[in-house]
C-alpha cells in the first residue's frame, strides 16, 4: 500500500525514529546510503538530500557529480530492534531512485535502469514481470581479530535435520527479522555444502524482487555479525565444492494472469514464455557479464556442482541454464539458473527483461529442450543440439557484453561504459596477480 508523507511522518514520530536511512546501490550492487537524523526528516521524504555521486562507483562524471535522492514511499520500514540496537535510536530506511540536481532521474542510476524495462514491458501490455530469487550464501566464522576465514563449524548437508547448529541458529534470526521487514519467506534451508545456506523469497514484481535482493543481502550480513559469524554471497569461496546461485524465476502476468501459460501449447507453454525463453538463449553469453560479474563468479559455472555451464534450456534437468519447473497455471515459470548472489539485481533483472522481450518481439524461437544431463554429453552431441558454452571467464563474458546490443540497450550507455571500464580494470589486476596456485604448481618444479 503506498504511504503519504504524512502518514510516514506520523510512523517516524510516533515510533521514535532518530535516523533515516536512504539507500541506493551503485553500479556494482553494493549498498550505499546516505542517514539523516530526525530535523531532516520532511527534507528526506521531500527528496531533497544531496550526495556526492564522484566518490561512488559507477556515478563518476564530475559535472554530475550532485545527485538528488529521491525516496519511494513504498519501501518505508523501520527496522526491527535485532538489526538495529534501539539504545542508539531507532533506524528507518527509504529506498531512493537517484536524480541530477534539475531533478530528472539519472541514467545510470540502476534501480532506474530496471524501471525504464519495467516500463517497456507494460507498453507491451504487460501487467509486470515477476521474479523470486533463491540466493545461496556462505557462513563462516571469523577470528579473533573479527576478520573473515572460509572455515565452517557445521557438518550438515543439504536439508539436513542435524542438531541445530550456529549457522542454523544464525538462518533462523534471519529469516524472524526479514519477516518483520514485511517479507514473505518460502523456504529457508540448509544446501549442499557445508556452511552453505538458502533463503527463498515469494516471487513479487522485478522492482520489488531487486528492492528485496539488497535488503537481504544487508540483513544476511549484519545478522551474522551478531552471531559472530561472516555471511559472504561470494560465488565460489571453496574450489571443489559447491559455489552459491540465485536461481531467479521468471513469469510475465497480463491482465492478471499467468502469460507463461497455455494449456494448448507445446509443453503447455505459451507462444509468449517460449519467445522469453528464446530471447533469454540468445542472450545468455551477452548479459553474462551482469547476472555474474566477478573474476569468481566463473568458477562456479563450472561442471559438476549444479551451476550451468551451457546455454540450453530443459523441462527438468538441473544442468540446464534455464529449467522449466513442473507447475502449470498461475505457476507457470522459467527458472534462469546462471544468476549469482553477488550480481546488481537491479541491472540482472533489466537485462532479462531486455533479453526476453527482444525474444518476444522478435519471435525467436528457442531450440528444442534438452532432457538429457548437460554435463554428460559430448562436444558432438552439444553442437548437434545447438548447445552453446557460457563465457568460461568475465574477459570473455565482458567481449560478449561489447557484441550484444540488444544488453547494451538495456543497460544504457552510461551504465555499460562505467561498467565496463570497472570490470575490464578488475580483469587486469586480476590477471597481473601471482596466484597460489602458479606458485604450488610452478615455484619448485621449474
Ligand atoms: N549451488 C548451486 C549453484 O551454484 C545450486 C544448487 C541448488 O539449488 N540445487 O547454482
Ligand atoms: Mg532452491
Ligand atoms: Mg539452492
Ligand atoms: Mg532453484
Amino acid at each position: 500500500m503506498p504511504q503519504t508523507k504524512p502518514d510516514i511522518l506520523s510512523i517516524l514520530r510516533g515510533e521514535h525514529v532518530r535516523f533515516l536511512r536512504l539507500q541506493f546501490t551503485d553500479i556494482l550492487g553494493l549498498n550505499k546510503n546516505v542517514e539523516v537524523p530526525a530535523s531532516q526528516f520532511e527534507k528526506a521524504l521531500d527528496g531533497e538530500i544531496m550526495f556526492d555521486g564522484s566518490s561512488i562507483e559507477g556515478f563518476t562524471r564530475i559535472e554530475e557529480s550532485d545527485m538528488l535522492l529521491k525516496p519511494d514511499y513504498d519501501t518505508f520500514v523501520v527496522f526491527p530492534d535485532e538489526l538495529e540496537d534501539p539504545r542508539r535510536g531507532r533506524v528507518a530506511r527509504l529506498i531512493c531512485d537517484v536524480a541530477k540536481p534539475d531533478g530528472t532521474p539519472f541514467e545510470g542510476d540502476p534501480r532506474g535502469i530496471l524501471k525504464r524495462q519495467i516500463e517497456r514491458l507494460q507498453k507491451l501490455g504487460f501487467d509486470n514481470l515477476y521474479a523470486g530469487p533463491e540466493p545461496e550464501f556462505f557462513l563462516f566464522t571469523r577470528t579473533p581479530e573479527g576478520l573473515p576465514t572460509t572455515e565452517t563449524h557445521d557438518a550438515a548437508g543439504y536439508f539436513d535435520l542435524a542438531p541445530i547448529d550456529k549457522g542454523e541458529e544464525a538462518r533462523r534470526d534471519m529469516v524472524n527479522v526479514l519477516v518483520a521487514m514485511g517479507f514473505e519467506i518460502e523456504a529457508s534451508h540448509h544446501e549442499v555444502a557445508p556452511g552453505q545456506h538458502e533463503i527463498d523469497f515469494k516471487y513479487t514484481d522485478a522492482l520489488k524482487a531487486a528492492d528485496n535482493i539488497t535488503t537481504f543481502k544487508f540483513v544476511v550480513k549484519r545478522v551474522a555479525l551478531t552471531h559472530g559469524l561472516h555471511a559472504t554471497f561470494m560465488p565460489k569461496p571453496i574450489a571443489g565444492i559447491s559455489g552459491s546461485g540465485m536461481h531467479m524465476h521468471l513469469s510475465l502476468f497480463k491482465k492478471g494472469e499467468n502469460a507463461f501459460f497455455d494449456p494448448k501449447g507445446q509443453h503447455q507453454l505459451s507462444k509468449t514464455a517460449l519467445h522469453f525463453i528464446g530471447g533469454l538463449l540468445e542472450h545468455a553469453d551477452g548479459m553474462v557479464a551482469i547476472t555474474n560479474p566477478l573474476v569468481n563468479s566463473y568458477k562456479r559455472l563450472t561442471p559438476g556442482y549444479e551451476a550451468p555451464t551451457n546455454i540450453a534450456w530443459s523441462a527438468s534437468n538441473r544442468s540446464a541454464m534455464i529449467r522449466v519447473p513442473a507447475r502449470r497455471g498461475v505457476g507457470t515459470r522459467a527458472e534462469l539458473r546462471m544468476p549469482d548472489p553477488s550480481c546488481n539485481p537491479y541491472l540482472a533483472l533489466a537485462v532479462m527483461i531486455g533479453a526476453g522481450l527482444d525474444g518476444i518481439e522478435g519471435r525467436i524461437e528457442p531450440p528444442p529442450p534438452i532432457q538429457r544431463n548437460i554435463y554428460q554429453m559430448s562436444v558432438r552431441d552439444r553442437r548437434k543440439h545447438r548447445v552453446r558454452e557460457l563465457p568460461g571467464t568475465l574477459r570473455e563474458a565482458l567481449e560478449a557484453l561489447q557484441k550484444d546490443r540488444v544488453v547494451r540497450n538495456a543497460l544504457g550507455e552510461h551504465a555499460y561504459e562505467h561498467f565496463l571500464r570497472a570490470k575490464r580494470i578488475e580483469w587486469d589486476s586480476y590477471r597481473i596477480a601471482v596466484h597460489q596456485w602458479e606458485l604450488d604448481q610452478y615455484l619448485a618444479e621449474y
